[in-house]
């Protein structure tokens, strides 16, 4: 395993901005994972896990410390019946993941097809679209935990133990405290379709409809690509992060006060881009920020020097060539005021920042 020093970036992510590590190591093992640990350990570094750079923007001064790139990218389906386990490196491109089940005609994930990034990143931040989400059919991980006291000791955690909610679990906000090396999911063969696309903003009908047969896991693959290909949303389209802001959930209160203030200040537009708000179980709403962002100038197309907003989707910050992460940052901030001045709404940021972030002025 090669520790190098001073090494770019920005060619790892997808958004293609920031500085160098100090210190960079690629681990294609879970013994060499540790060692890395151990490394940073001794010298006193912080650690960050970079997967697939899809969800993430660096400082354009680096990151000050060692930056750990899990490798480890095999997979094993075990089929026990009508159930099938699959075993898989936390370094495997998530969406290759996602092919090999469906090629195989594998039900469980083809929802989340077409995203970037790794199984780990995926677990990270409980992946999710089409009301799909990665800890559906997850099981376990086994993760190097930093503080564990034991060097080495490969805790599981079983899904319980995760705190899997909306984009999120208990791996993220922690700073390289963990490294998940591998995780477990549960899938099922074809023909015994448990996965229930109810509630799902998927219309699996629709697609039965339009094929004139119940579609195979592979149809669905297709047409959730050709969807994220029409929005914009595959890695190769435009230099993103993906959507920059979660959509936020607000009180009944908080939601007829936007119902209102969206009317005043343009009732058609509010009637045209319905449905914008979900009413959620507990009584609360979970808001479309695009729809927020529509009533300020930051909408689709939008330009700002070398970074702008997609031609496709309004959370989707692009870095148009040549952008720095202080442009991107300054953006980012900008869109979060005009939302909370006209809304009094703060759109949170989805894309972690690494290291000491600026804003541009
Ligand atoms: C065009 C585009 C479309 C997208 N669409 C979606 C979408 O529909 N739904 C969605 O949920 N997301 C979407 N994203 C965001 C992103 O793809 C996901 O969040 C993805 O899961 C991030 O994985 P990654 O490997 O790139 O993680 P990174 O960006 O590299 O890292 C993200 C976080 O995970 C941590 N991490 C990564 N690997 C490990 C590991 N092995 N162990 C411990 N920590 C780790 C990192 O330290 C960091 O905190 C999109 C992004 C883009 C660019």
């Amino acid at each position: 395993m090669k520790f190098q020093e001073h090494v770019s970036l920005a060619p790892l992510t997808t958004l293609g901005v920031g500085g160098a590590a100090r210190f960079f190591v690629e681990a294609r093992s879970s013994e060499e994972a540790s060692e890395a640990l151990a490394f940073a350990r001794a010298r006193a570094l912080p650690v960050f896990v970079l997967g697939g750079g899809s969800n993430i923007m660096i400082a354009d001064s680096g990151f000050d410390g060692l930056v750990l790139v899990p490798r480890m990218a095999d997979v094993i389906f075990e089929e026990q019946g009508d159930v099938v386990l699959a075993t898989v490196g936390a370094g495997m491109v998530w969406d290759d993941f996602v092919a090999e089940t469906a090629k195989r005609g594998y039900v469980g994930i083809e929802c989340l097809s077409g995203i970037p990034g790794t199984v780990g990143g995926a677990i990270v931040a409980n992946l999710g679209a089409y009301g799909a989400q990665a800890s559906d059919t997850f099981i376990s991980a086994d993760v190097l935990d930093r503080e564990s006291g034991e060097e080495g000791a490969i805790r599981v955690f079983e899904k319980d133990a995760c705190n899997f909610s909306y984009h999120d679990s208990i791996f993220s906000h922690v700073g390289g405290r963990y490294v998940v090396l591998r995780a477990r999911f549960k899938l099922y063969r074809s023909g015994t379709s448990r996965f229930s696309y109810q509630g799902n903003r998927f219309n699996l009908e629709a697609l039965a409809t339009e094929l004139g047969h119940e579609p195979t896991q592979g149809d669905v693959r297709s047409a959730i690509v050709k969807m994220r290909r029409d929005k914009g949303m595959l890695a190769e389209i435009y230099r993103s992060a993906g959507s920059f802001f979660h959509l936020p959930f607000v009180s009944a209160e908080k939601y007829a006060e936007t119902v209102a203030t969206a009317r005043s200040l343009d009732a058609k537009k509010e009637e045209e881009l319905r449905p914008w708000a979900w009413e959620q179980s507990d009584g609360s709403y979970k808001l479309a920020s695009g729809f927020l962002l529509e009533y300020s100038e930051f909408q689709r197309g939008y330009i700002r020097g070398p970074v702008g907003i997609s031609p496709k989707h309004t959370l989707a910050i692009i870095n148009r060539g040549n952008a720095r992460t202080a442009d991107i940052a300054a953006l980012a901030r900008d869109m979060q005021n005009a939302v909370e001045k006209i809304f009094g709404i703060r759109l949170e940021r989805e894309v972690e920042y690494i290291g000491e972030v600026e804003h541009a002025q």
